[in-house]
């Protein structure tokens, strides 16, 4: 069975879209069951017909939003892809400015050219079927979901932290180092990237379904942290996930 893809970028970077290019040694595999017929970054075709579409990025301006609903209106299958995609990422960062304040930061005397509104996920919009964390992605999943999807089954996703994936690879936690860490309540799946380079996991992927919240800010509070920077910790790529659940 062969399934037409689109990847679709939003606002982001982009460097999740550029992930799924990179999964060489997969590559040839997955591009003999998927057929990429609209993808800005890697081909010319614009196709709408597709079923499965990867959403790469956060919503945050008015067109954004209807582009989003007519892809989601074509595609079987909707995949969120990253953390600015699934949380809002680090756009997010700008709802804890002024209205206004970062447009004219960014785009000076120039900035009543742009629109801009509330950064959300995509899944503040549209049903998401499936969600790929991460900032960026990490290749493996990608190549887990597309799997997955193709053999009609669900995506094998972890809902434990962070923390587990540290023990699997021995490392000394980085909190025994004296650095702060959100691995306790970060969903993982990058195999520790941070703490095993002993720097504190930052939460890029996102929250675990059930974070121990109280018990993990009580630790960076022992740990000498101040309330506020516990907060702008949690607010990095998790202001959203704090908005919608009234926390942090
Ligand atoms: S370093 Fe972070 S992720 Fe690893 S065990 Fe310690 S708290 Fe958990
Ligand atoms: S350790 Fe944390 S910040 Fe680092 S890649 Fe994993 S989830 Fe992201």
């Amino acid at each position: 069975m062969t399934v037409r893809a689109g990847v679709f970028a939003f606002t982001s970077c982009e460097g999740c879209s550029l992930i799924t290019l990179e999964v060489e040694d997969r590559l040839l595999e997955i591009l003999g069951r998927v057929e990429f017929v609209n993808f800005r970054e890697a081909i010319d075709d614009k196709s709408d017909d597709y079923d499965i579409a990867f959403i790469d990025g956060a919503i945050t301006r008015e067109h954004e939003v209807g582009e989003l609903m007519k892809i989601r209106e074509r595609a079987a299958i909707l995949v969120a892809m990253g953390a600015c995609a699934v949380q809002g990422g680090l756009y997010f960062l700008k709802e804890y400015h002024e209205p206004g304040e970062t447009l004219a930061y960014v785009y000076g005397d120039k900035a009543g050219q742009f629109d801009t509104m509330p950064v959300r996920p995509v899944s503040q919009y549209v049903k998401v079927d499936h969600s790929l964390y991460g900032c960026p992605i990490d290749k493996r999943e990608f190549v887990e979901v597309v799997t997955a999807l193709l053999s009609g089954r669900r995506p094998n996703i972890p809902d434990y932290p962070v923390c587990n994936e540290c023990r699997m690879s021995e490392n000394i936690c980085v909190f025994e180092r004296g650095l702060a860490c959100m691995g306790p309540v970060t969903r993982a799946g990058c195999g520790a990237i941070c703490p095993s380079r002993h720097v504190g996991c930052f939460g890029c992927r996102g929250m675990v379904d059930k974070p121990a919240l109280d018990q993990h800010r009580a630790v960076l509070t022992e740990r000498g942290l101040t309330e506020e920077e516990i907060t702008a910790r949690y607010r990095m790529f998790n202001g959203h996930w704090g908005s919608a659940h009234e926390k942090p």
